[in-house]
């Protein structure tokens, strides 16, 4: 399947070509055509499956080059907002495609300004939106194309009645889209309202927890969750990776005590003002920051790349937001890992997960902390062995080497090495071995019903924490492209 066949317009296929996009993601597949005939249409896929372009791509080819603001897209946050305009203007540069992104916390006239100067796209938050218009600060304001983007997230954060408001400005004789990741009653409610006659296409959620993420969980009591977070971090090493907690207040205390520990971590939550929450993204986009530690709300949507490892702190409280949270990783067709912590009480939920999820998720013990340090070991002889000598070096060496003998200096420099990079913690995290087991099968058994002992889903795979299966799969779409503008992107909700 290519772009090309879909009847999109050459320039915008242009875009595509130069976004490196090679082939349309399952729900572009599908919706692309149907915008392109005119319906409406209501498209459920989850985070991460392309619904930008989705909707994108086909209004775009459709627009008037001269024809003022023809397309209008919602967006519930800030952050979405300008992620979305920054794709848009990507794909739709050759077209000439002008946008504008829409949001709160930005000079109101410089808005009016560029939208009245012949933008045909506008990406906008709710809030803002509503303010211009209530404040009937947009001339002829009627675009034809309407979509709504990450609806159920609008309907999370309570702007469902702005949105319904916005609704009462817009021409009647208009193509509107709803996007969402979800679909829970509250939105089929508002798509019925605001939609004629429309089309749906889901992309379901077998394929949902994508082939790409390994998935774990590991049994803990609830005093032990974080000594097995760090534990699990020294273990593999993530080289970028987000954390969810349930509150606020796990997410500023898991933080804190990873940088007690030594590592680049920072919390990132509804309560940081706009700056320091544009701060903390902009910083784990860079790199500067390897560990994000997050509320559901706060990270939602973020389009970040190349997250290796998932954890979830506290098991999610529904399969939906497990489904969200690790699609934070293995995106764009990249491996990833998503791990879980559990205690026994929270087998239902586990259960619930997977059965809604049909996914495989595999039991681990959290590794000793002798398995840190051998690993560690492994490592740093692998990486002794393949280090390059510079010629500073060198000549250190004919120094010290007159000074004492060649293993002393060996021993001390590795030493200094090994004390630098330290594993801590207690020896033993998590229940373990034959106490779990049957606790295990004692509980899938009451709560599955019959089944004896669900075995399959708990299975023990290969036993122990060896999970460094090499290779990643191929799955997903092909994407070579390499990096992203990181532009300053902030937090607030479009207010
Ligand atoms: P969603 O809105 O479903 O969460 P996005 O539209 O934000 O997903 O897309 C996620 C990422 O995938 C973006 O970085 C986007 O550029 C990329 N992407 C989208 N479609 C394709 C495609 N057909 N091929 C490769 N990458 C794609
Ligand atoms: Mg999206």
């Amino acid at each position: 399947m290519s772009f090309d066949n879909l009847g999109l317009n050459e320039n915008i296929l242009r875009g595509i070509k130069e976004a490196g996009f090679t082939e349309p993601s399952p729900i572009q597949e599908q919706a692309i055509p149907i915008v392109l005939e005119g319906h409406d249409m209501v498209a459920q896929a989850q985070t991460g499956t392309g619904k930008t372009a989705a909707f994108g791509l086909p209004v775009m080819s459709k627009i008037n080059p001269q024809g003022g603001v023809q397309v209008l897209i919602i967006t519930p946050t800030r952050e979405l907002c300008m992620q979305v305009s920054d794709e848009l203007y990507k794909l739709g540069k050759y077209a000439n495609i002008k946008t504008v992104a829409v949001y709160g916390g930005q000079s109101i006239s410089r808005q009016v300004d560029l939208i009245s100067r012949g933008a045909q796209v506008v990406v906008a938050t709710p809030g803002r939106l509503l303010d211009h218009l209530l404040n009937d600060r947009l001339r002829d304001f009627n675009p034809q194309y309407v979509i709504l983007d990450e609806a159920d997230e609008m309907l999370d954060m309570g702007f469902l009645e702005d949105i319904e408001e916005i609704f009462k400005f817009l021409p009647a004789s208009r193509q509107t889209l709803l996007f969402s990741a979800t679909m829970p009653r509250e939105i089929r409610a508002l798509a019925e309202k605001i939609l004629k006659e429309p089309k749906t296409v889901s992309v379901q959620s077998k394929e949902v927890t994508s082939e790409n993420i390994e998935q774990y969980f590991y049994v803990v009591e609830d005093w032990e969750r974080s000594d097995a977070v760090v534990r699990l971090i020294d273990y593999e090493d993530p080289s970028r990776a987000i954390v969810f907690c349930r509150t606020k207040k796990d997410a500023d205390e898991l933080s804190t005590t990873l940088v007690a520990r030594g590592y680049p971590a920072k919390a990132l939550h509804g309560d940081l003002e706009q700056r320091q929450r544009e701060e903390v993204i902009k910083s784990f986009k860079a790199g500067k920051v390897l560990i994000l530690v997050a509320t559901d709300v706060a990270a939602r949507g973020l389009d970040i790349d190349n997250v290796t490892h998932v954890f979830n702190y506290h098991i999610p409280l529904d399969p939906e937001s497990y489904v969200h949270r690790i699609g934070r990783t293995g995106r764009a067709g990249k491996a990833g890992k998503a791990v879980t912590l559990v205690k026994p009480l929270e087998f239902r939920e586990l259960n619930r997960i997977k059965q809604v999820t049909k996914a495989q998720i595999y039991h681990m013990e959290v590794p000793t902390l002798e398995d840190v340090k051998s690993k560690k070991i492994t490592k740093l002889v692998d990486k002794i062995k393949h280090q390059h000598i510079t010629d500073e070096a060198t000549e250190l060496f004919a120094q010290m080497s007159s000074e004492m003998d060649i293993s002393t200096l060996c021993m001390k420099l590795l030493s200094k090495v090994v004390s630098k990079n330290k594993a801590e913690g207690p020896s033993h995290i998590g229940i373990k071995g034959k106490n779990l087991e049957r606790m295990i099968e004692a509980k899938s058994q009451d709560r599955d019903g019959k089944r004896g002992g669900n075995r399959r889903g708990f299975g023990n795979r290969g036993g122990g924490y060896r999970n460094d299966r090499g290779g990643s799969r191929d799955g997903g779409y092909k994407n070579d492209r390499s990096s992203r503008t990181s532009r300053d992107r902030d937090g607030n909700r479009g207010r």
